[in-house]
């Protein structure tokens, strides 16, 4: 088992499987985005080792992230190979986070290799609003895709990102689009960190508490003990009986909890959300087929894993892209 230095068991593994995206959504990417050299990025094959080492290792929740997993090419093989640790029971939760562009066409195969639940990105039901913030997107693609997903009996928890002079607007519709649905909802402050992606101007900050406030003078939320290892803090929206989350950049209230470690694409490990310190897995990966060294390589980064955030702004890249990833994690 791969227990840190806290004694904290690391249960939770986010797979990054590409840097691309089929979209261009103006707090996470350029318009012009210059991405990874092929070369550079796991192979699906390696993937699979590095993901069924942290499996044999007891990581029991795999979630799949990029960019855009889907528009990762031959990605069914690779959720295929992941089905196979479903079958055993040691991977308790196979699922992943998308935009949903592609998902008309992957809900059903990913639902049948095990698949239960997806998390999906979107920041309005306005198709002009949605085309200005993503760039690329197209709402009414997106809109099959998690009908599409909720055909094949995904359960859908939609993420939206708060920005303010963008989707205020959104809240309530999107409130109540969930509730029809049965979609779950999240809601991902973004802090505006001047740094190099593109990031929000500050007038687009939109903090949480405000937003709360909104619906609190329409409904009656009741705070949920409820915890999942990861950021989010949860409310019920006592007239619909809709849970909802709300995830902040500054929270810290999940360290001591924290089950989670991060795999970029290119074989980093991060072992916070709101640290920069990565550990190399793919030089261990390539250097031997066999996994011994993988695994050696594995457990001293969990070794490092630090007790917690530091979000000091000043030394640490945690720019709205990470933040967006955040969301990824919660709920
Ligand atoms: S936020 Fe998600 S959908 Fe938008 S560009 Fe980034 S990875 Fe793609």
């Amino acid at each position: 088992m791969l227990v840190d230095p806290f004694a904290r068991a690391i249960r939770y593994l986010r797979v990054s499987v590409t840097d691309r995206c089929d979209f261009r959504c103006t707090y996470c990417m350029s318009e012009n985005m210059t991405f990874l050299p092929k070369a550079d990025l796991l192979t699906l094959e390696e993937l699979d080792r590095l993901a069924s080492a942290f499996i044999r290792m007891g990581v029991q929740k795999l979630r799949i992230t990029g960019g855009e997993p889907l528009v990762r090419k031959g990605i069914l093989t690779f959720f295929e190979a992941m089905s196979r640790h479903l079958a055993t029971g040691s991977l308790h939760e196979l699922t992943l986070t998308t935009n949903a562009s592609q998902l008309a066409r992957f809900a059903e195969p990913l639902a049948a290799l095990g698949v239960r639940r997806v998390n999906v990105s979107l920041d309005t039901l306005d198709p002009d609003r949605f085309a200005a913030i993503t760039r690329w997107g197209r709402l009414a693609q997106v809109l099959d895709g998690i009908a599409a997903a909720k055909a094949a009996g995904l359960r859908v928890k939609i993420n939206t990102v708060a920005l303010k002079g963008m989707n205020e607007d959104a809240l309530f519709p999107l409130l109540d689009w969930c509730a029809a649905e049965g979609h779950d909802l999240t809601f991902i402050e973004v802090m505006p960190m001047g740094e190099d992606m593109s990031p929000l101007r500050l007038d687009q900050f939109w903090p949480l508490k405000d937003l709360r406030a909104r619906l609190a003078a329409r409904f009656t939320l009741t705070d949920l003990a409820e915890r999942s290892g990861g950021p989010a803090r949860y409310v019920r929206v006592e007239e619909t009986g809709q849970k909802l989350g709300f995830i902040t950049p500054l929270t810290h209230n999940f360290c001591e909890s924290c089950n989670r470690v991060r795999l970029t694409c290119t074989g980093q490990l991060y072992l916070c959300l709101g640290q920069d310190d990565a550990a190399d897995l793919r030089t261990p990966l390539r250097m031997s087929a066999e996994d011994s060294g993988l695994e050696a390589a594995i457990r001293a980064a969990i070794a490092r894993k630090p007790r917690g955030h530091d979000f000091d702004y000043s030394r640490n890249r945690v720019n709205g892209r990470i933040a967006r990833h955040m969301s990824h994690t919660g709920g």
